[in-house]
């Protein structure tokens, strides 16, 4: 309601804050506001022991509205956050803080609320040991978020966020979920090594004021029009100082040991980042000065960060109600390879080259800024077309540098055109990055313009999303298996497992229509185990029926990488079928060696000493290097199929036999991927390339189709 009241009633934030006249007449003779606060909320809120007032972040946050509307308060002090909720409903107390919406409970108390003051980015705290059980604060995850993120275990509720940390801490459940900001603040005394923290994608706990049902509307109007006075930097600055005022600073070993940076990444891009943003930079001991400016200059450009852009965007937005912006997302493609290449001076000197670039080639009114790593965003005056061509503009501008052009580089990006009065820039920037992506796709140097088939596109992507969960739990998702063969002999040795969604009545579905969505949503770690399972499956039986068997490869996302119960899963799945790992491949794309080389090659020397082997995949795709894949402990080497599409010309065909001499040299089996001609098995053979994989010699095949065909070109052991 007060998200449509602002966008509707267009409140603007603006200093004075304008009362009505039975408003102002409330306002002479109300009372002091009656407050209740969580006592032990810290740091967002608290009753500080020494003076016995309250303090922290709400505290703040209150005395400026106070300032700002003329309102009184006096502050009650409860003991948790439902016993503020307690006194609210009993009139007690006219107002509580901190308040998160839940509209069942409102209806239900009659309660009302303000529009949202701040939204902190959840996260849930892991301890592994832990006893398999997710543990919640009473107050915490509302409805629907409590439905989706603990379905499936078993659950236990605690008063506070605190007794709920304090099970984890202590092992008596595993997960609990709480605010960044908090989880920072309430780990900083405890040895939490191996403590995970992570970033819940999309939940984010928006506060607002809460009123009794008692309480005059007049109140509700004086609080809304005072919470709409007050600028989002203002609002950061209440963060920052609460921090501040807040206990010693103990949070650094906590970050010290945790990858709050998944936390600050997913915030800078939904512009929620101020909370982890502030805790990193707590730890880096900075002054609250810095801090501030951290917050809204980029260290590394010395221009704006995402967080700026954002609200200098919302600020435009709110004063040209209708005017023509195009939102651009930019990505400069494989840039860890200048990083790899050059070393990170360099690729820090090459993107504040770009970021200069960017600004200075900006009209008067637009705006940029690099949100993480690569990705940039611009504010461009004008409409989609014209948006286009200045993007090419642009990059062709900075080719022109010529330093610059020293480095090889390409780029996607995706342009949103601004619908009018739309302010929301955190869904504009979505659906730019949504074209990015789409982009990404196709081709190096492309942009692409959202437009009304994205939107068919991302409706289609949500009924997707719908049903992929349920169709996993009706087998829906079932392996196909392509042989490999042997060329000098014509045998199969071994086969990939590949993915089909058989959807009841439809023609299968091939991977490429659904795996780039699992990767963005995370889905494709249980469609892998899934997969992997069942070909564990399939392998049992063959191995019973004692027919001759040969070993199946799997395919494995890049989202495995982290996760350190990895091997272990595997091994206990393999087990359970009572599979030997010797019949077991594992694909892992050669990407993923870009990304963090050395946890790989931890992972895979684990996995090899469990007994499985590891194929690198779609070697020659992107940016494959030689220097890397003497560094990785594969077993085998599959050459990308566009390897066998350059096999024609000579040239190619010497870089290839070099490849696979070099991969016979590090002791890797090569295998040739989508080979579909004779001629090209042929050449392959000439350049001591054994093993193959293609239409030529096989389709994938259903399960039952591949064990007949096994039976009868499967290699017979010795
Ligand atoms: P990939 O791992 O490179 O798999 C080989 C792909 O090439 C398969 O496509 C296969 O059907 C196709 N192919 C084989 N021989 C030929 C040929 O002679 N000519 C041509 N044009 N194509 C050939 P598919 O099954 O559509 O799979 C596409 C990609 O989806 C796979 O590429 C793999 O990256 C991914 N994928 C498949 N199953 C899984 C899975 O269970 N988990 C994960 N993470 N990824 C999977
Ligand atoms: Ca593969
Ligand atoms: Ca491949």
């Amino acid at each position: 309601q007060s998200r449509l009241l602002a966008k509707y009633l267009s409140l603007e934030p603006t200093e004075a804050v304008i009362l009505t006249e039975r408003e102002r007449a409330y306002l002479d003779a109300a009372p002091a506001i009656r407050v209740a606060y969580d006592a032990q909320g810290a740091p967002l809120e608290y009753l500080n022991s020494e003076t016995g007032t309250m303090a922290g972040f709400s505290a703040l946050l209150l005395s400026r509205l106070s300032r700002r509307t003329g309102l009184k308060f006096t502050f009650l002090p409860a003991s948790s956050y439902a016993q503020a909720r307690k006194l609210l409903i009993r009139n007690e107390a006219d107002v509580m803080c901190g308040f998160e919406t839940d509209y069942d409970w409102m209806a239900r108390w009659e309660v009302r609320s303000t529009r949202p003051y701040a939204s902190l980015p959840m996260a849930t705290v892991t301890n592994p040991a832990g006893r398999d059980e997710i543990v919640v604060a009473e107050d915490y995850l509302g409805g629907f978020w409590a439905s989706r993120l603990t379905a499936g275990h078993s659950t236990v509720k605690t008063a506070t966020a605190g007794e709920a940390l304090q099970r984890v801490v202590l092992g008596r459940s595993r997960t609990t979920f709480l605010n960044a900001y908090a989880a920072g603040y309430l780990l900083r005394d405890t040895p939490y090594d191996g403590f995970t923290t992570m970033a819940v994608p999309g939940y984010v706990r928006e506060l607002s004021l809460g009123l009794s049902p008692e309480a005059p509307n007049e109140l509700l109007g004086i609080l809304d029009k005072g919470l709409g006075s007050l600028s989002p930097m203002e609002v950061n600055d209440f963060l920052v100082d609460s921090l501040a005022a807040s206990e010693p600073m103990t949070l650094k070993n906590f970050i010290a040991k945790n990858p709050l940076s998944a936390i600050l990444y997913l915030g800078l891009v939904l512009g929620a980042a101020v909370v982890a943003l502030l805790a990193i930079m707590w730890y880096r001991g900075q002054t609250l000065r810095n801090m501030r400016e951290r917050l809204y200059v980029d260290p590394l450009t010395r221009r704006w960060t995402g967080q700026r852009f954002r609200m200098e965007a919302e600020k435009l937005f709110q004063n040209d109600p209708d005017g023509h912006f195009t939102i651009v997302y930019l990505d400069i493609l494989e840039f860890k390879y200048i990083n790899d290449a050059h070393g990170y001076d360099q690729g820090d000197r090459v993107l504040r080259a770009i970021s200069e670039h960017l600004t200075e080639n900006l009209a008067p009114g637009e705006m940029s800024a690099r949100l993480m790593a690569d990705h940039f965003v611009l504010l461009l005056l004008g409409d989609q077309a014209s948006s286009e061509g200045r993007v090419y503009s642009l990059w062709r501008g900075l080719k022109d540098i010529s330093w610059m052009s020293h480095y090889s580089m390409s780029f996607n990006a995706g342009l949103y055109l601004r619908q009018p009065g739309e302010t929301d820039l955190a869904a504009m920037l979505d659906r730019a990055n949504y074209a990015r992506s789409a982009a990404k796709r196709t081709m190096p140097n492309l942009v692409v313009s959202y437009n009304e088939s994205f939107r068919e596109s991302i409706r289609r992507d949500k009924e997707v999303e719908a049903i992929m969960r349920t169709s996993l739990l009706q087998g829906e998702f079932v392996p196909y298996f392509q042989p490999k063969v042997d060329m000098a002999t014509g045998r199969m040795v071994g086969a990939e497992a590949l993915v089909r969604w058989v959807r009841p009545g439809q023609e299968p579905l091939l991977p490429d229509r659904f795996i780039p969505l699992f990767e963005k949503n995370g889905f494709i770690v249980d469609l892998d185990f899934h997969i992997y399972e069942q070909v564990c499956a399939h392998l049992s039986q063959w191995l019973i029926a004692a027919s001759p068997v040969v070993p199946i490869a799997c395919n494995f996302s890049r989202l495995h990488i982290r996760d350190r119960h990895f091997c272990g899963r595997l091994e206990g799945i393999a087990a359970q079928y009572d599979v030997s790992p010797q019949y077991l491949e594992l694909e892992i794309t050669e990407s993923v060696a870009m990304e963090n080389i050395d946890l790989l090659v931890a992972l895979m020397r684990r996995l090899q000493r469990g007994g499985f082997s590891i194929a690198i995949d779609d070697f020659g795709a992107g940016y494959s290097s030689l220097g890397l894949l003497q560094r990785l402990p594969a077993n085998i080497l599959k050459l990308d199929r566009s390897f066998v599409d350059a096999i024609t010309h000579r040239t190619d065909r010497v870089i290839i036999e070099g490849v696979v001499n070099i991969a016979h040299k590090l002791q890797m089996n090569v295998v040739c991927e989508g080979v579909e001609t004779r001629e090209q098995a042929e050449v392959l053979r000439s350049v001591n390339c054994r093993l193959a994989q293609g239409y030529y010699y096989s389709r994938p095949l259903e399960a039952a189709d591949f064990a007949r065909y096994m039976m009868e070109f499967a290699e017979r052991p010795g």
